[in-house]
């Protein structure tokens, strides 16, 4: 245990001092969302816009005047600006739907990893939905689209890209300093499970994973990309929400099966982007209709169609729906995705498809807040 406080970590702060304002940091008012939690401390330092990582430097300085407190386990500081207001990029959320809980005007806009346009995460409620096989079919076709993209496996609990891209070894890095994405089918990879031993117990502190988290989105060589697609942990646990929080995304995927369980699921994915005003692209129901190998005789196994119900019920986009089929797990599992394996294939296709309405909606800068959802 440890009894580090708030109080304690704000004092540390104001020794450090900003040498371009010669205030120290906590005066200058830039401490933002300060949390201790047994002497894991994150909080945010709010810089302008137009000096984005030249803040760095101070950062830096503000992270190690913390971590030397006595029961200072882990630290993560984060830049944060607010949007200039002559930004021509589309609005992040739409004004004239000001819904409860959207972000209050001038709130700070989140910094993205720099020269990525576009982060973009792929979620679920629950584990064994296909979260990961869509990642990995999404992120293949949106390159096979002309997008630059890159692909984060950030599914602490069960990472499963490496597999699914045929990825082996751990990413290298030129400087000491920055990684270097690994390279998989076109795309820039990089898995939390490169990092970690595959047999060491995964009993991470979820700060401690934040902190891993945080690096792989930006101490890795990503640019230039046009959209990143991070694999989410499954679930909408706190690990999950701090990632939404932290990670400026364009918007979320969710992917679901067609049963009544993994839509409860799904609601709650939604519910927890609503609440981190991340907005929501849509569903995708995965394991939708079972094409049989032999016969090509279609059944609904799961169900069919209940996510574009549950789509339709809570406001949200139906993204279309991926087969059950067995050459898309053979595939996912073997290493090369069936959008790359067989990209004019009819499974491949549904991936495209979802590229495509996903490629438009960044295009549009689609990004309404997330629907209210009522928990039933
Ligand atoms: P999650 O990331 O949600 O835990 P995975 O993507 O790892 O799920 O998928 C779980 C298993 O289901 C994997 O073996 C995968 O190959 C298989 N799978 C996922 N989607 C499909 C599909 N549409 N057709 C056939 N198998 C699938």
């Amino acid at each position: 245990m440890s009894n580090l406080t708030p109080d304690d970590v704000l004092r540390a702060l104001k020794t450090v001092v900003d040498p371009d304002r010669n205030k120290d940091v906590v005066a200058l008012g830039v401490i933002q969302g300060l949390a201790v939690k047994d002497g894991h401390v994150s909080f945010a330092l709010e810089v302008a816009p137009e000096e984005g990582r030249a803040k760095e430097p101070l950062r830096l300085a503000a992270e190690k005047a913390v971590l030397a407190l006595k029961g200072a386990r882990s630290v993560t500081a984060v830049l944060t600006a607010h949007k200039p207001a002559a930004n021509t990029a589309p609005p992040r959320r739409d004004a004239g739907h000001h819904t409860e809980g959207a972000p209050r005007a001038g709130a700070p806009e989140r910094q993205g990893p720099a020269g990525v346009k576009a982060v973009i995460a792929v979620a679920s409620g629950k584990g064994g939905v296909g979260k990961s096989t869509v990642a990995v079919n999404l992120a293949v076709a949106l390159n096979r689209l002309g997008r630059k993209t890159g692909l984060l496996d950030a599914d602490i609990y069960g990472p499963s890209i490496p597999r699914m891209l045929g990825l082996h070894g751990k990413p290298t890095s030129k400087d000491g300093k920055k990684l270097q994405p690994m390279a998989a089918w076109g795309l820039k990879a990089i898995s939390i499970g490169s990092l970690i031993d595959e047999d060491q117990p995964m009993i991470w502190r979820g700060p401690m994973v934040m902190t891993a988290l945080t690096q792989l989105i930006y101490d890795v060589e990503w640019a230039p990309l046009d959209v990143l697609v991070v694999d989410m942990p499954p679930g909408t646990g706190d690990a999950q929400l701090t990632l939404a929080q932290r990670v400026p995304l364009a918007g979320a995927v969710i992917v679901s099966t067609p049963q009544d369980i993994a839509l409860i699921d799904a609601r709650k994915g939604l519910a927890m982007f609503k609440k981190t005003h991340v907005p929501v692209f849509g569903i995708v129901e995965n394991m939708s209709t079972f094409v049989c190998p032999n016969c090509g005789h279609e059944s609904h196994i799961f169900g069919h169609g209940g996510a574009r119900e549950t789509a339709a019920k809570l406001g949200t986009d139906f993204l279309g729906e991926i087969p059950l089929h067995i050459a898309i797990r053979e595939t996912s599992d073997g290493g090369t995705p069936i959008t790359a394996r067989e990209p004019d294939g009819p499974q491949a296709k549904a991936f495209i498809a979802l590229a495509e309405r996903i490629a438009q909606k960044l295009d549009a800068g689609d990004t309404r807040p997330a629907p209210r959802i009522v928990m039933e």
